[in-house]
């Protein structure tokens, strides 16, 4: 007899899970998504108003450095090549992100070589910090008080919504500091944006005769589901799933304001606002995601950070020490079920990329068949670590 599967949320988790599911077993899939569209927050969707592809929920440039992940959403849609070059807006000025040799000669009014510059900062680096346990730390330690008050200290508050001596030196981590004149935003070898925006991808991923999509369908959990489905594998927040029965985990959600006019508006895809004083976080002007097209209007968004309350799409994990607690607590009642399965950034409450999400959801729909196989317990999480 086919399985018979419910996967929740058609986010890059639940999209990529489906499509290994169905290309590997008889079986059928419903696909329940609480939004009116699929590919979650990487959503993408042409602009009335001037034609310009947005991404409703905040820029996606996707970055990988594993060539099978590229080759896979490669082989269902179209890529261009797009480098994020992030500029930084800081008392009046605009300087070069992520920290580079001409960030810190524009800051430090300069015309230092590598050298020169790397043995500088590392002077005014916090030597007596040995080993950083927190965002703060970590930018004083490798970079300084003056370049982590310009570029992080307003910015972070603004993004987390508290001290960064409060926040874990993960989140700092991931930032690169060069001392050359790279201003590329990542480090990874491949860098793109779909041609046709991200939901066309993940309809791709979905268009198959075994999977049934069903939008605007809220999910609640009841036990009568497991007699209709063999699994059911939840991508949504983890909390939610159990009604908030051990308390809320903190996650920042972002808001944006729209604007829209003629030509172009900041000539640049993305401008931080570092300082503290400016409420928004950064501006966002979509056309320059797509170099490749042209327009002759422009839309842009002004984002900002906020708290996220009941009615809010919950966008970054904070994993304060208490939110971990909380979270385990969640775990270990999701590790006593039985055909249920938790995946993707929301469900395991971690600050994630889209190719960290794809790869662990090709991963995990592996462990998967193979315990179907095996006729072994199916994996609940596809983390151990939280
Ligand atoms: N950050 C900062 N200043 C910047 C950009 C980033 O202080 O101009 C900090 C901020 O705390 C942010 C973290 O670095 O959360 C990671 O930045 P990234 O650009 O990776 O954030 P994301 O793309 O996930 O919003």
């Amino acid at each position: 007899m086919a399985n018979k599967f419910l996967i929740v949320g058609a986010g890059f988790s639940g999209a990529v899970l489906a499509n290994q599911l169905a290309k590997e077993l008889d079986c059928t899939i419903d696909v329940w998504d609480e939004r009116d569209h699929v590919a979650g927050n990487c959503h993408t969707k042409r602009d009335k108003e001037t034609n310009v592809m947005v991404h409703e929920y905040g820029p996606h440039i996707f970055n990988t450095d594993k060539k099978e992940i590229w080759d896979f959403v490669n082989s269902f849609v179209e890529f261009k090549p797009f480098i994020n070059r992030v500029k930084a807006n800081y008392k009046g000025n605009i300087y070069s992100l992520p920290v580079n040799l001409h960030t810190i000669n524009q800051f430090f009014n300069k015309t230092f070589g590598p050298e020169e510059a790397k043995a500088f900062i590392e002077n005014l680096g916090d030597k007596t910090i040995t080993d950083p346990q927190s965002f703060e730390e970590q930018a004083l330690k490798f970079l300084g008080k003056d370049l982590y008050q310009a570029f992080f200290y307003g910015y972070t508050k603004k993004q987390w919504g508290c001290e960064p001596s409060e926040l874990p030196a993960s989140i700092l981590k991931r930032l690169p500091v060069r001392f050359n004149y790279n201003d590329n935003y990542y480090n990874n070898p491949y860098q793109g944006i779909p041609v046709n925006g991200y939901t066309e991808l993940v309809e791709k991923l979905l268009d198959s005769p075994k999977i049934n999509i069903t939008l605007n369908k809220k999910f609640k959990y009841s036990t009568e589901l497991n007699d209709v489905y063999d699994h059911i594998f939840y991508t949504g927040p983890i909390d939610a799933f159990f009604d908030y029965k051990f308390g809320r985990l903190g996650y920042r959600t972002v808001t944006f304001e729209k604007y829209t006019t003629d030509g172009d508006y900041q000539g640049n895809a993305v401008i931080n606002y570092c300082d503290e004083s400016v409420p928004h976080t950064r501006v966002h002007e979509h056309k320059h995601f797509a170099p490749w097209e042209e327009h002759d209007k422009t839309v842009y968004f002004k984002e900002f950070s906020k708290e996220t309350t009941e009615e809010d799409i919950p966008y970054y994990p904070k994993r304060l020490d208490a939110d971990k607690k909380i979270l385990e607590a969640y775990r270990a009642e999701a590790m006593q079920s039985s055909n249920l399965s938790f995946l993707g950034r929301l469900a395991t409450y971690r600050y994630m990329d889209m190719h960290h999400v794809i790869g662990e959801a090709l991963h995990f729909a592996q462990s998967f068949i193979l315990s179907l196989h095996t006729e072994n317990k199916a994996p609940v999480f596809p983390n151990t670590e939280i």
